[in-house]
C-alpha cells in the first residue's frame, strides 16, 4: 500500500484541485439527499467512497477526512494515529520510528503539502482537532455534501493575563528575558518520594525548572503528576509533562487540572514515544490526543476556562504551557512548520531533542528567525552528556529522534577521559548555543546523571548550587 501513498502524494496538487472541484459542487446535491434520506443516501454512497480512497489513498476510514490539509497523506496511516504530525522520532532515513518498513506518513505528507502550496520550505498544515471516535467508519463525502466546515480549527484567541503573584519562575525568566536552565529529572521506580527529592536536591540554585518525564522512553516509572506534585508541594519549580500515548482526553484533562490543583505552574505537551520503545511493549497505545491538540485543548482550558467538550470550569488552571520540537530528524528544513503550527496551538515556550549538532541546529534556527517565531515563543534547547561514545552510540541508535554526528562520537572515543570530554563537549555546545540569536536557554538532560549534569550548569553558565 506503501506505492498508493506515493501516487497520491506526488499527485497532490491535482488530487486537491480535484477536491476542490467536488467539494464546490458537492452541496448542489444535498436536495437529492433531503429526498432519498440521509441513511440511505449514505448506505448507497458510502461503498464507492471506500473503494476509491482505499484505492487512491490506503484510507483508514476515520470519517473526517482531512486529505486536502495534510498533502493528499492519510494521516491514520501514521503509527500514532496523529493528525498534526510528523512526531520527534522520525529516522535519519525518513522512516517510521515504530515501523521501519514504512517511509514515515508524515514526511509524505509535507512533501505533499509543498506540492500543493509550492513553498520551498513548508508551511504549518492546518491545526485538525482529536479525531471524533463517533465518525469512524462513516463517509465523509456525505458530510461535504451537506456542507459540513472546513476540519480545520482556530486556536483560542487571547493573551495570557495573571496577577504577577500568580505567574511562575519559568515563565517569570522567559519574560524578563534570560537565560534560563531546565533540567529533565527522570521520576524513580519507586513509592518513595525522598529518592526523586534527593535527584531535585542536586540541582538547587543551578535551575529555573525541573521536568518530570512521563513514562520516558514508554517505560514505566513514578507517574509525572505525581512527581511535579511532590516537587511542587517541595518549593521547587516543575514542569508538569504529559504525553499522549498513555491516556485519552478525558484523563488528560483531569490530571491538568490536578496538577494545577497542587501547585504546578508549567506543563509540557508531547505526543510522546511508542509503546514498542519501552518496557511494556504489550500495552496498548492510547494516542488518543497528539501534541498538538492537546496543546489546543489545554490553552482552552487555561484561556477560556473549559473542557475540550466546551464545559466551563469552575476555576481555570493557570499554567504556562509548552511544547516540544526536535529539529534533527527528517523532514530536516521542514521541521520548522511543525514548530510554528505549536506556537499557533499555543506553545510559549519550546524545548529541543538533544543538541550535539550546533551547525545543523543553526539551520533550523536560520529559518525561525526569518519567519520570527523566536518572538513569538522561547526556545530552550536540549543538551546534555553521557559517559562514554559507546553509551552515546547506543543512545543514537536506539532513542528515537536522536541524532549524535559520527565526529564527536570520533572524538569522545578517542579520549583517555571519555566521561571527562563528554562533558568538555556539552560545555562547548553551551557557550555556542548562547551565541546563537533566538536561543532563550538550555534544557540539561543526562539519565541518572545528576553530578555531571550540575558541574556542566556550574562551569558552562557559572551558576553556583547550594549542594556543591
Ligand atoms: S515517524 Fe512518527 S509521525 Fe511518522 S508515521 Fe511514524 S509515528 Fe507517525
Amino acid at each position: 500500500m506503501y506505492a498508493v501513498r506515493l501516487w497520491s502524494v506526488r499527485h497532490a496538487r491535482a488530487l486537491r484541485r480535484v477536491y476542490e472541484f467536488f467539494s464546490a459542487l458537492a452541496p448542489r446535491l444535498a436536495p437529492l439527499v433531503r429526498l432519498l434520506g440521509r441513511r440511505r443516501t449514505e448506505a448507497l454512497l458510502h461503498p464507492i467512497e471506500r473503494a476509491a480512497k482505499s484505492l487512491m489513498f490506503d484510507c483508514r476510514e476515520c470519517g473526517q477526512c482531512v486529505l486536502s490539509a495534510t498533502g493528499m497523506a492519510c494521516p491514520m496511516n501514521c503509527a500514532k494515529q496523529m493528525r498534526n504530525g510528523p512526531c520527534g522520532g522520525v529516522r535519519a532515513d525518513g522512516s517510521c520510528e515504530v515501523d521501519p518498513a514504512m517511509r514515515c506518513v508524515w514526511v509524505e505528507a509535507t512533501a505533499g503539502g509543498k506540492s500543493i502550496s509550492g513553498d520551498a520550505v513548508a508551511r504549518p498544515t492546518p491545526l485538525l482537532p482529536a479525531i471524533d471516535m463517533r465518525k469512524a467508519g462513516r463517509s465523509t463525502w456525505i458530510q461535504v455534501i451537506e456542507g459540513r466546515p472546513d476540519p480545520a480549527f482556530q486556536p483560542p484567541v487571547g493573551a495570557r493575563s495573571l496577577p504577577e503573584s500568580e505567574i511562575g519562575p519559568l515563565e517569570r525568566a522567559c519574560a524578563d528575558g534570560r537565560f534560563v536552565v531546565t533540567i529533565e529529572i527522570a521520576p524513580p521506580d519507586s513509592a518513595d518520594p525522598q529518592a526523586l527529592l534527593a535527584r531535585a536536591a542536586r540541582f538547587d540554585g543551578l535551575a529555573d525548572a525541573l521536568n518530570i518525564t512521563d513514562g520516558a522512553g514508554a517505560n514505566c516509572h513514578m507517574s509525572s503528576v505525581a512527581g511535579a506534585a511532590i516537587l511542587a508541594a517541595h518549593g521547587y519549580n516543575p514542569v508538569y509533562q504529559v504525553a499522549c500515548r498513555d491516556r485519552n482526553r478525558i484523563a488528560i484533562q483531569g490530571d491538568i487540572l490536578g496538577a494545577a490543583a497542587l501547585g504546578v505552574k508549567n506543563i509540557l505537551c508531547l505526543t510522546g514515544d511508542d509503546v514498542s520503545q519501552g518496557d511494556h511493549p504489550q500495552a496498548k497505545p492510547v494516542f488518543d490526543l497528539d501534541a498538538v491538540s492537546l496543546l489546543h485543548i489545554a490553552r482552552g482550558m487555561c484561556d477560556k476556562g473549559e473542557f475540550a467538550s466546551g464545559r466551563k470550569l469552575e476555576r481555570a488552571p493557570d499554567l504556562f504551557i509548552g511544547a516540544t520540537v526536535n529539529p534533527f530528524v527528517p523532514p530536516y528544513r521542514d521541521r520548522v512548520a511543525n514548530l510554528e503550527k505549536k506556537i499557533v496551538a499555543g506553545a510559549r515556550f519550546i524545548q529541543t531533542q538533544f543538541c550535539f549538532d550546533v551547525a545543523l541546529f543553526e539551520d533550523f534556527m536560520h529559518e525561525v528567525r526569518r519567519r520570527e517565531l523566536h518572538r513569538r515563543t522561547r526556545i530552550i534547547v536540549g543538551v546534555g552528556t553521557l559517559g562514554s561514545a559507546k553509551a552515546l552510540a547506543w543512545m543514537a541508535s536506539h532513542v528515537p529522534g536522536v541524532h549524535v554526528p559520527q565526529s564527536l562520537l570520533e572524538r569522545i572515543a578517542r579520549a583517555d577521559d571519555q566521561k571527562l570530554e563528554g562533558q568538555r563537549a556539552c560545555i562547548e555546545t553551551i557557550a555556542a548555543l548562547r551565541q546563537i540569536e533566538g536561543v532563550a536557554g538550555v534544557h540539561v538532560m543526562g539519565h541518572r546523571n545528576e553530578d555531571a549534569l550540575a558541574g556542566i550548569i556550574e562551569q558552562a553558565l557559572g551558576r553556583r548550587g547550594a549542594a556543591t
